[in-house]
């Protein structure tokens, strides 16, 4: 379980998150959704630990992860992640890169939730493949591998469809999501797409400037906007 209270961050004077309190439960996907400059990214980076709040705290399963004076570092935080911008080392074979967040087990058991997850996203023919053999859409399917692979508690996901042509996306999604739940994964989604939410979500918050401005029930959001801005931001993005 993830709890953000009071979350704020401002650049160069302008409050860019502001106020944001949210909680996510195991086996439930929550989307961040709103336009562009937000601050969803920024939310999401300062849960992921890869940059500091001004103020707030962060909770994951009742502890304390960082406040502002405390802080475990991003990659003592089991939190999974999974950005835009993801990358597969370029220079580690498909089975390196789905391994590289595996600390504990055997070779064999390693191997064995590799294959696993290979196969879960169908790409278990390329095991032995290095990412430049790969569409990008294949490597951004090693690289969802690649964050489930270590079992997190927690996953953070932002705008990880954007790169894939409609066609891939809906089975990929699909997938991530029975995987996500299978695992009992708490999972933070970020897009600015209320397809994408709608048909991801279990809850939905919308941001604006910097603020959450409504929650609830996708149909619940999508169907009772709750000003002329949250309309014209769902009529807009169709
Ligand atoms: P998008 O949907 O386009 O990805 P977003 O909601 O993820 O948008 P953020 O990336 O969180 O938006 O950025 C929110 C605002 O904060 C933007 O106006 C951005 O320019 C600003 N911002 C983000 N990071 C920095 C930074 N390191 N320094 C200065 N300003 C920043
Ligand atoms: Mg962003």
């Amino acid at each position: 379980r993830l709890e953000i209270k009071n979350l704020r961050r401002s650049y160069g004077g302008r409050q860019v998150v502001d106020d944001v309190s949210l909680q996510i439960m195991p086996g439930q996907v929550t989307c961040l959704l709103g336009p562009s400059g937000c601050g969803k990214s920024t939310t999401l980076r300062m849960i992921a630990g890869v940059e500091m709040q001004d103020s707030g705290t962060i909770h994951v399963d009742g502890k304390l992860i960082c406040d502002t004076v405390f802080r475990v570092p991003p990659e003592r935080r089991e939190i999974g992640l999974m950005f835009q911008d993801f990358a597969l080392f370029p220079h580690l074979s498909v089975a390196d890169n789905v391994g590289f967040g595996l600390k504990t087990g055997t070779k064999a058991e390693k191997r064995a939730r590799i294959e696993l997850l290979l196969e879960r996203v169908d790409l278990l023919r390329y095991i032995d493949g290095y990412p430049h053999q790969l569409s990008g859409g294949e490597q951004q399917r090693v690289a969802l591998a690649r964050a489930l692979a270590p079992q997190p508690r927690i996953m953070l996901m932002d705008e990880p469809f954007s790169g894939l042509d409609n066609r891939l996306r809906d089975g990929i999604r699909d997938e991530t999501l029975s995987i996500l739940k299978e695992e009992d994964t708490a999972v933070l989604l970020v897009t600015h797409e209320p397809d994408e939410a709608m048909r991801m979500a279990d809850e939905i918050a919308l941001m604006r400037d910097g603020k959450i401005v409504q929650q609830g029930a996708p149909y619940n959001v999508y169907t009772r906007p709750l000003d002329r801005a949250s309309v014209a931001f769902f009529s807009d993005a169709n």
